[in-house]
């Protein structure tokens, strides 16, 4: 099988699952309990949080902040500055649904929401953003890189333009895509809140962060037992956090020779698809993540490729898979202006750190065999 669909999910890293394993069995504890048991649990979280702030050159690991996943840090983000500040939202076309569902959920119960557009390249214009910002925007939310066709953003830009407009706007990114393959490093003219999951890294499912600069404020929207200095409440899930820590560790660590893998597997894909079968590559002109080859073969049902593409050994994706694993009309395509027919005949490819050249030679192979069946 040539599992081509990282972007959905990765396989768990072997170093991850062996530091996960001591915390699955005798080291159980509730690490919010005072007895030995606990306090050993207490302290792999608090060991985790450093790491993970060292990592992304946070000055306090309080700023860390232990999640169940990307969702659940980007609706803490968007939600939290929104009802803890003067109260706005601005936001992207492109943003995953984590992000868009969390602005509409303000917009219900009154809140300012901008949308802005982005181009045919998918592709916001910080300048647009800025012009969205006013004295009442609490936050302005731009994803590092987007899910489906990998096309990454000017967020530096972003945050200096949004700081000009307006400096006590928070700027926010969603890095969960972005993580693997770019760097993410704080400090002061980086963003204000950043969003990471764990299982897009080869951590597990259920479990992320989100980076919270010293100072800022957000109202929690998980209320309970005052958990992460009341900005999470729940049960710290132990294993995973053990877990993530070496997610991004490696992922560090390991991040330029990944990007050169990644690289030569996607670039050779594309080029061999190229040269064989009618291919388009949607924003092949733009900056795009390593790891992500988002293709239209014309005349081509997607839905039809991905069952036959699955038949013959390559896992991939059409759309953003939601719950019901259907397929479901991609907002990201129709805001490039993809028509309904370009985005039914659209698949992503997303390779991951086991990929090479060869691996994108073989799958554009199997995928050329696949479409001249079809053609
Ligand atoms: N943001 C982006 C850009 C994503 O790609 C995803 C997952 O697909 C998420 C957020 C949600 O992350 P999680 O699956 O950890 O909830």
């Amino acid at each position: 099988m040539l599992y081509l669909d990282h972007a959905a999910t990765t396989p768990l890293r072997p170093e991850v699952r062996d530091a996960m394993a001591p915390y699955l069995g005798d080291q159980f504890g509730n690490p919010s309990g005072i007895h030995a048991t606990a306090r050993r649990a207490k302290n792999s979280i608090e060991e985790a949080r450093e790491r993970i702030a060292a990592l992304i050159g946070a000055a306090n690991p309080l700023e860390i902040v232990f999640t169940g996943g990307g969702t659940e840090a980007d609706n803490l983000a968007v939600i939290g500055a929104a009802l803890g500040g003067p109260g706005g939202v601005v936001t992207t076309a492109v943003e995953h649904a984590a992000v868009l569902e969390s602005a509409r959920f303000l917009g219900r119960i009154g809140h300012d929401v901008t949308i802005v557009p982005v181009d045919s390249d998918g592709c916001v214009s910080p300048d647009s953003i800025a012009s969205a910002v006013d004295d009442g925007t609490a936050i302005v939310s731009v994803m590092m890189a987007n899910n489906e066709t990998g096309v990454i953003q000017d967020v530096a830009e972003v945050v200096r333009l949004v700081r000009s407009a307006n400096d006590r706007t928070l700027v926010h990114t969603d890095a969960v895509q972005a993580f693997g393959s770019l760097p993410v490093d704080v400090h002061d003219h980086g963003p204000d809140l950043i969003s990471v999951s764990a299982h897009k890294i080869g951590g597990p499912q259920g479990v992320g962060f989100l980076y919270v600069r010293d100072g800022v404020r957000l109202e929690p929207v998980i209320h309970g037992g005052g958990q992460e200095l009341g900005r999470r409440s729940g049960t710290h899930n132990v294993a995973a956090i053990v877990g993530l820590a070496v997610a991004v560790e490696s992922t560090v660590e390991g991040r330029s020779v990944y990007r050169e893998r990644v690289a030569a597997a996607r670039d050779r894909f594309e080029h061999d698809l190229r040269s064989r079968v009618a291919v388009r590559v949607t924003a092949g002109s733009a900056s795009r993540l390593v790891s992500h080859a988002h293709l239209r073969f014309p005349g081509i049902s997607a839905e039809t490729l991905l069952v036959r593409l699955d038949y013959a050994g390559v896992a991939a994706a059409a759309g953003a898979a939601c719950h019901s694993g259907a397929i479901q009309e991609s907002h990201v395509l129709a805001a490039m202006g993809i028509g309904a027919t370009a985005a039914a005949e659209s698949i992503r490819f997303s390779f991951g750190r086991d990929d090479d050249a060869a691996t994108g030679a073989e799958a554009a192979g199997i995928v050329t065999g696949v479409i001249e069946d079809l053609s």
